[in-house]
């Protein structure tokens, strides 16, 4: 990822992709190049690392969720989640630019954190410019 016969610097490694692989990453980086930037991201090889601290921050998320809640369906501003602690069934919708779980009656609760963790909802989301409130 550092240019091809290039070897890596101290306290890094290299890794072989298919030209087809890196192309397409390259293109989205040259796209996204100035949104990134102001993200702190000033390289492609620090684009490829900050996708991969993304890709695990959510995979840890959901880790920590996934035997205790499941999806159950997924529509437009709704997502029906199984809670197998209490039982019940969390409908978490979206209102006014935020997610509301109308269980609790909360924005901040277990099922609003669970359906951020979800990779496909997580798409729907950004695509809306939702956040998950920190
Ligand atoms: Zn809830």
């Amino acid at each position: 990822m550092y240019g091809k016969g290039t070897m890596p610097k101290e306290g890094f490694k290299s890794i072989t992709v298919s030209d087809t692989v890196y192309d397409r990453y390259y293109e989205i980086y040259q796209k996204n190049k100035q949104e990134l930037a102001m993200k702190g991201v000033n390289s492609f090889a620090g684009y490829i690392t900050y996708m991969l601290e993304q890709t695990m921050q959510k995979d840890k998320t959901f880790a920590k969720y996934a035997p205790k809640l499941e999806k159950v369906s997924i529509d437009d501003d709704r997502v029906i989640v199984k809670d197998n602690i209490k039982n019940r069934i969390a409908e978490v919708t979206i209102q006014r630019g935020e997610l509301y779980c109308q269980l609790c009656e909360e924005k901040n609760c277990f099922h609003v954190g669970f359906v951020f963790s979800l990779p496909d909802v997580y798409e729907i989301l950004n695509a809306k410019g939702i956040r998950h409130p920190k």
